[in-house]
């Protein structure tokens, strides 16, 4: 049988990502592809590399997106800064906290965990307990918008209380960059990392990160190699950094990258507290709804995260079925609980160009059928 070109479906994209990508970014995609190291697309390398301290409120030099999505881009942060020498607090809540203890434990790093209560946010003086009990910790990583159960955690206090202690952080930013208040240099954020399919709206597949000049010392001064050669910042920072300098890396993914540079003009547009408003006000709009149709969030009010909502499954519904009808019938995609949340919760997104009244007004209407 001859295979046929595929069209996918025209879907609603409301889970906890790859999100609704905007059409000006999609059009940016099908450009022209040219080399990668032309210099019309260097030139738009460094612009997206101004675009990305705008997003990341940060004068960060070494700014760039990786070349591979959001888990990479938590893999570069950390096989970039840790030894075998290093004692790492992990503050967990969810699921991606756990891959960074994965990612620690595969490091031969010391590693303390904070055990937080899924659907909260990280409780600041449990960090302040375990860098008491453990002074020996130079690195604090957590997640600021915890994705697997919708809970925001406060990163501004997290980052003070690491620093009192002398750690430099580590910032799981995938799904809070561009949908709530993100601040990397005034929070005193060292390593931070992000995803392009989350508030930012682009295509899934890049991972935005920034190091501070601290980080950049410790991955410069280090005596051992990073273990993984494709990651190894101080040979990509060769590829990012520079004008005229650049050399051959590896292939940067050229469309993508048109894509990304899109929708980060898309937000420098539109204002980043713009943006940020936005999404707290879709988020009040989508509560009410969700109250009046007697669902139930998981994470307290004040923690939670705006962009992604995540709720109890009511008694005796059928999340699997309510979660097909919605895409047969309405094209939308919410998503499954994840982790400790698999199969009693759904999880709304309201990311990026996802986050609009439409959107808002489409799922709680097709939700309220599939729950009649
Ligand atoms: N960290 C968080 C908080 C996430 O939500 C995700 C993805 O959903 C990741 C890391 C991993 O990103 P990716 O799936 O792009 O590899």
């Amino acid at each position: 049988m001859t295979i046929q070109s595929f069209f996918p479906p025209q879907r609603t994209l409301m889970g906890p990502g790859p999100s609704d990508v905007s059409p000006r970014v999609l059009s940016a995609l099908a450009r022209p592809t040219i080399g990668h190291l032309d210099p019309c697309f260097i030139g738009m390398m460094d612009e997206i590399k101004e675009l990305l301290q705008y997003a990341f409120q940060t004068k960060n030099n070494f700014t760039m997106a990786v070349s591979a999505p959001g888990s990479a881009g938590m893999e570069t942060c950390f096989v970039n800064l840790l030894t075998v020498n290093d004692t790492v607090v992990v503050c967990v809540n969810g699921v991606f906290g756990l891959r960074m203890i994965e990612n620690v434990n595969r490091i031969g790093a010391k590693l303390v965990v904070v055990e937080g209560e899924w659907g909260r946010a990280v409780q600041p003086s449990a960090l302040e307990a375990a860098l008491q009990a453990n002074p020996q910790a130079n690195f604090v990583a957590f997640v600021h918008a915890e994705t697997s159960t919708g809970a925001l955690s406060d990163a501004k206090a997290l980052c003070a209380i690491a620093k009192q202690y002398d750690c430099l952080t580590i910032v799981d930013a995938v799904t809070s960059l561009g949908g709530v208040e993100l601040r990397v240099d005034e929070w005193q954020i060292d390593a931070v990392y992000s995803g392009s399919q989350k508030c930012l709206s682009c295509v899934p597949g890049l991972s935005p990160v920034s190091f501070s000049d601290k980080a950049v010392a410790v991955i410069q001064n280090r005596s051992t190699a990073v273990q993984s050669w494709f990651l190894d910042q101080t040979l990509v920072m060769g590829y990012w950094s520079g004008a005229g300098k650049r050399s051959y890396h590896h292939t940067a993914p050229v469309n993508s990258l048109y894509a990304l540079h899109e929708s980060l003009v898309i937000l420098q547009n539109e204002g980043l507290e713009n943006s940020w408003a936005r999404h707290k006000a879709m988020h009040d709009k989508l509560s009410v709804g969700l109250r009046d149709l007697g669902l139930d969030f998981i994470v307290p009010e004040s923690e939670r995260l705006p962009q992604l909502n995540a709720v109890t499954i009511p008694q005796g519904v059928d999340d699997v079925k309510v979660r097909q009808f919605l895409l047969n019938e309405y094209n939308l995609e919410i998503g499954a609980g994840l982790g400790a949340f698999a199969g009693k919760a759904w999880r709304i997104g309201l990311m990026g160009y996802a986050a609009r009244n439409e959107n808002v007004v489409l799922c709680l209407a097709a939700l309220k059928e599939a729950l009649k």
